[in-house]
């Protein structure tokens, strides 16, 4: 073996079999191998005394063997092999099963470090299957890999000893020497080396460091070079002349608040320029985003043009659609609604309105990209939620018209470092405020024992005229969504919210008769909604003061916070009634994070450390390449850094042309060779 590109299989003592179980874990050349970071490290020089050992918990210990012992053959064909030892005050019994090899590497008398599971009782304790390594060697922090069936730990640890050597013969560099110098880097064979094993904590912390950060500029230079390709020209430009946001903010019902008028007018200067707008708006649940979004199709509208805003639910196309067609109608611009469950002879006629431009702002659901919709002069394309789109319908609607601009709209309140690395391509704004008058929604966790005192409270409020979100358990797959909402609902009626009267709605609904129960609900004809989670994103219902969310331990904390966003969206003071029993320290803390804090950001941040972010949308249609090495809730510093020498090594060499780049760009084209990316 002298290259580490060659298949994994010739690597010395692998072969066939082994070679596939590698393969199960994406490793399929010594090269691959020499990423297989490991998991965390075990530190033998951190030994405890017997004495100190806890029963079923793992320990080092450090043991001199004073007895093998006869093995024994039990029931089913096992060996179990058994050696005496001593920490030099107490005994312990060190035990193998079926594994000959591991016992005949022990000699009596010699001393180990040993790491196992501590088992066994007050008077007699055992340590089983340890790994171990002599004391005499200097190797005393040892790497500990995530493994598949029929991979060792011992053998996995030989092949990329065996891997390492081969890198040492041939050593390589993928950065260039002024940014190893600029931010004190150690270099790649040094960080290779020292990952897997480390000549001290220290040494595997600045490898651990120089591999996030390679992975992280990458990240960055691949966004960036996908920004640019964004700058094309687009056949939009539209002209501030023409019209003044300030006629439409004069029209609306309330003031807008600094930051939507800062948004708007982020907007309307992108939509005056030769490049398309590429434009993230974030801003917390409640901060107003539809608004502005309204605010960009009348300007656009002012300037002859058509825009489209797509939804990710019909419910909320409509809502859009309510809420922009009452914006605009005074202007006489029109609006048009196109969803999927439309009947074929009201879609023609819509779709005719679009050819032939007698509708200025069209808002739908995915139905407005299909193919068979011609637009007359498409501008502008806002997609809201956008997370809940994948990557393959937003670049679809981007190729409709004439490279329009793109607004995305999100209520998820990304932290800023997730936001750098999934919308590295898109400029931000954000609406850090909300609307004047509105008061934090107060927020209890309670247990199931207090549902009734919690329903006696939410009859009140509904006697007081307002109304009531009931987000009803979860289920299991056994059951339907249907059923539970019903016999949730059913109940209720009968003891929780006696007197009122209830809706309900669920995802299996269609869509019409989701919209005339959320019509019913607008009209407060409905007083209590027993939902489940599709109410989740962008409903506005101002009137409804209070939510319950039973089962809230199963929902993710910036799930939680959407869903508390449906109330206080008006002028009542309102609330959100957490029920759960799971009595998990966990649970506990997600609880009294949710009482605690209000603002979505810091939520969103404190989600992301407790689920890490690969759960942070609950799937991956952001799109964005894995990341195996960075943390990108703990590596806020080094993101922050990359995305400043990425910037410097693209002003440089805007293609990584340049010989120097060369890996760089070969590095950076690989990570995002399995991902599209619009
Ligand atoms: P989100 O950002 O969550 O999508 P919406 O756009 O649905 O929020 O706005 C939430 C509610 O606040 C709506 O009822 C909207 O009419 C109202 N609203 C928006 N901006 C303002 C404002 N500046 N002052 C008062 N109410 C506002
Ligand atoms: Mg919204």
């Amino acid at each position: 073996m002298t290259s580490l590109f060659q298949d994994i299989e010739f690597l010395k003592g692998v072969g066939k079999a082994r070679g596939e179980k590698y393969r199960k874990l994406n490793i399929t050349t010594p090269f691959e191998l020499l990423y297989h970071i490991p998991r965390k490290y075990l530190d033998y020089r951190c030994h405890i005394p017997i004495s100190q050992t806890e029963i079923n918990e793992y320990s080092v210990l450090k043991l001199t063997v004073t007895d093998k012992l006869p093995s024994l053959r039990i029931n089913g064909g096992m060996t179990v092999y058994k050696a005496a030892a001593t920490d030099g005050f107490d005994s312990i019994l060190i035990v193998f099963y079926n594994n000959m090899y591991a016992f005949n590497a022990l000699s009596e008398n010699d001393t180990y470090y040993m790491y196992g599971k501590i088992t066994g009782n007050f008077v007699r304790r055992e340590i089983s299957a340890p790994q171990f390594v002599r004391s005499s060697e200097n190797v005393l922090i040892q790497p500990i890999y995530h493994l598949t069936a029929g991979l060792s730990a011992n053998m996995v640890r030989k092949n990329i000893r065996q891997a390492v050597e081969i890198m040492h013969a041939f050593p390589f560099e993928t950065l260039p020497q002024y940014v190893i110098e600029s931010y004190s880097l150690c270099t790649l064979n040094f960080a290779l080396t020292n990952i897997h094993f480390p000549e001290s904590i220290e040494a595997s912390q600045s490898a651990r460091r120089r591999l996030a950060f390679d992975e992280l500029l990458y990240l960055q230079l691949g966004m960036s070079m996908l920004k640019s390709n964004h700058r094309l020209r687009t056949g939009c430009i539209m002209n501030s002349k023409i019209a003044s946001v300030q006629d439409f903010f004069g029209s609306l019902p309330f003031e807008l608040t600094d930051a939507q008028k800062n948004a708007v007018s982020d907007v309307v200067s992108d939509l005056c320029r030769e490049v398309p707008m590429n434009r993230l708006l974030q801003g917390d649940v409640g901060c107003g985003k539809t608004v502005v979004a309204a605010a960009a199709c009348w300007f656009a509208a002012k300037n002859g043009m058509q825009s489209a805003l797509m939804a990710p639910t019909e419910i909320l196309a409509s809502q859009h659609f309510e809420t922009i067609s009452r914006f605009l109608e005074p202007f006489g611009m029109k609006t048009a609604l196109l969803t999927g469950s439309m009947s074929a002879k009201v879609k023609k006629s819509i779709k005719d309105d679009i050819a032939s431009g007698e509708v200025c702002v069209i808002i739908g659901t995915h139905a407005i990209i299909q193919k068979d919709i011609d637009y007359k002069c498409l501008a502008l394309v806002i997609t809201d939620e956008q997370h809940r789109f994948g990557v393959a319908q937003r670049a679809a609607l981007a190729q409709k018209g004439n490279f329009p601009h793109k607004l995305v709209m999100s209520a998820t309140p990304i932290p800023r470092t997730l936001a750098l690395m999934i919308y590295g391509d898109l400029d931000i704004s954000a609406i850090n405020q909300l609307p004047k008058g509105r008061k934090p929604v107060a927020t209890y966790a309670v247990t199931g024992k207090m549902r009734s005192r919690a329903f006696n409270y939410v009859r009140k409020i509904i006697g007081e005229g307002r109304q009531a979100y009931i987000v009803c358990p979860m289920i299991d797959d056994s059951q339907s969504e249907l059923l539970a909402v019903k016999s949730y609902a059913e109940n209720a009626s009968e003891e929780l919210l006696h007197g009122c009267s209830l809706g309900i709605l669920h995802g299996k609904m269609s869509s019409a008769e989701k919209d005339s129960v959320m019509n019913d609900f607008k009209d407060g004809k409905i007083q209590a909604l027993v939902c489940t989670t599709v109410v989740e994103v962008g409903v506005d219902v101002p009137n409804a003061a209070v939510i319950v969310i039973e089962n809230a331990d199963r929902f993710g904390l910036s799930q939680l916070h959407q869903l508390r966003g449906r109330v206080g969206r008006g002028i009542w003071e309102s609330s959100c009634i957490l029920i759960t029993d799971n009595p998990s320290e966990e649970c506990r803390k997600r609880m009294k994070i949710m009482c605690r804090i209000s603002d979505g950001f810091k939520i969103s941040e404190e989600d992301l450390k407790l689920r890490g972010p690969g759960d942070f949308f609950g799937n991956r249609q952001h799109g964005l390449p894995p990341l195996k090495i960075a943390d990108s809730a703990c590596d806020m510093e080094l993101m922050e850094q990359t995305k400043l020498c990425a910037a410097d090594i693209l002003k440089k060499d805007p293609t990584l042309s340049l010989a120097e780049h060369r890996s760089l760009k070969i590095e950076t084209l690989r990570m995002f060779s399995d991902n599209i990316v619009s």
